[in-house]
């Protein structure tokens, strides 16, 4: 029984995802030899803020949602993070999001921190108007915490455009003028930015063109299992199956569907779009979640949530690459089982840096007031994704780490030296 607990008790560290963020950040910063004054500053959120929100729910009741909002760092400029709504957000997962969020955009080199929200709540369970106005009252809330300026948040799991556009709207009103540039990831024809929807996908694709090339391989020899097709996994999956590459299994929240001799991308999502479901999809058979991850293949893409490859699986993982679509979706203590095993590993906070980078792109576009076409959008996410792909790999390379320390330093390194060249206020 002792034994199982203390078992338990490791599992439930390995999975928090601020113990997975920390354990590799303070890695980096050893390698680093980062000054400690510096490392106090940087192991921190700048601020993280609880919020009880009442909802008029559609029978008349009151309910109080409980959300946050982390600000984690404004060193390089306004924080930017999506918010999630789901019923198991907890302040740990947003304070290591919010935390991602800084150490993404300083891999990818543009000038925004990080930060992250989350409200718990059953969106599935929630009526359209009961989440209207669950996200009118928390931006109220954070009135005074966000703007273009300030911090900039954006969509994530189970938030949308619609969401962003209920958010730009509230605090235009208490602004009293339209205020577009204070959330990204909005509708197109509401300041939108093209290309913004299919980013992050876009992105992943890139990257692994990028470790495909590097290793010698070639997208039709390709074969790719995908967990999750929502935004990311879907998008990643419609891309890639147009670039050529062999796209051999998907999945949703309730299980996967494999198929050794390749899917058909575009009649899938017709069915999914259709059904809601991949259940019952003619010419594959089905997998679960954890069966699709030990799958046969060159690329694995998990696209769903964090903490799916641990030490209890990252030994049957069979694939080449690992491009991490999700934040967080391996945990540090299975970093170092992949790396023995010679899996080349594009981490998340470069791989999936697609779509923050394209919502900078919407930010400047919002603050222009001119509008990109989408293969302006499309060849500038390109540029800043191939370069800051060969960025991580020479660093890896030159200071003998793996790809994901890599990213890390040369994140903190970048977050470090401008904080202490603006020094600290007092
Ligand atoms: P989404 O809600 O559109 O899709 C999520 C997909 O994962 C769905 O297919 C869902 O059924 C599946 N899923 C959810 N929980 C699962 C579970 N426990 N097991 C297996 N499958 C599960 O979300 P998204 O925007 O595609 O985001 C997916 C991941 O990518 C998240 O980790 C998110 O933080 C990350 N991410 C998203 C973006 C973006 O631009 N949307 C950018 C960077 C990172």
């Amino acid at each position: 029984m002792a034994v199982a607990f203390v078992d338990d008790v490791r599992q439930i560290k390995e999975e928090n995802p601020f113990e997975s963020m920390m354990s590799r950040f303070d890695h980096a910063a050893q390698l680093l030899q980062l000054d400690p004054d510096l490392y106090k500053v940087l192991r921190v959120p700048n601020r993280e803020i609880t919020i009880y929100i009442p909802v008029f729910m559609d029978d008349g009741r009151i309910e109080v949602f409980t959300g946050y909002r982390v600000q984690h760092n404004f060193a390089r400029g306004p924080a930017k993070g999506g918010i999630r709504y789901a019923p198991d957000v907890t302040l740990d997962e947003v304070r290591a999001l919010a935390a991602w969020m800084t150490w993404k955009c300083a891999v990818v080199n543009i000038p925004f921190g990080g930060a992250k929200g989350g409200v718990i709540c059953d969106p599935s369970q929630m009526s359209q108007s009961e989440l209207e106005r669950l996200t009118r009252r928390y931006t109220a809330e954070l009135i005074d915490f966000i703007g273009p300026e300030r911090d900039v948040p954006a969509p994530d799991m189970n938030t949308s455009e619609q969401t962003m556009a209920w958010i730009m709207d509230t605090y235009s009103m208490h602004a009293r003028h339209t205020v577009t540039a204070v959330v990204t990831g909005k509708p197109i024809d509401l300041s939108g930015s093209q290309g913004r929807r299919e980013a992050t996908g876009r992105g992943l694709l890139f990257v692994t063109d990028e470790a495909v090339k590097k290793l010698g391989m070639k997208a039709e020899n390709t074969r790719v299992v995908i967990q999750g097709s929502g935004n990311v996994g879907g998008t990643a999956a419609r891309l890639m199956h147009e670039t050529g590459y062999k796209i051999v299994a998907v999945s949703d929240i309730h299980g996967g569907i494999y198929n050794s001799k390749g899917l058909n991308i575009p009649d899938l999502m017709n069915y999914l779009a259709k059904h809601k479901t991949l259940e019952k999809y003619q010419d594959a058979e089905p997998v679960s979640n954890h069966e699709l991850l030990e799958l046969d293949c060159e690329v694995l893409l998990p696209a769903a949530t964090e903490n799916q490859i641990t030490s209890h699986n990252a030994h049957k993982i069979k694939c080449r690459i690992l491009a991490e679509g999700a934040n967080g979706p391996t945990t540090a203590a299975a970093d170092d089982i992949l790396e023995s095993n010679g899996v080349f590993v594009i981490p998340d906070i470069l791989a999936n840096a697609g779509g923050v980078t394209c919502s900078y792109f919407e930010w400047v576009q919002d603050r222009m007031g001119y509008f990109w076409k989408e293969d302006m959008v499309n060849e500038r996410l390109k540029d800043i994704m191939v370069a800051s792909f060969h960025d991580v790999v020479k660093y890896a390379e030159n200071h003998s780490v793996n790809n994901r320390i890599a990213a890390y330093m040369l994140a903190i390194d970048r977050v470090a030296y401008v904080t202490r060249v603006r020094g600290i206020y007092a």
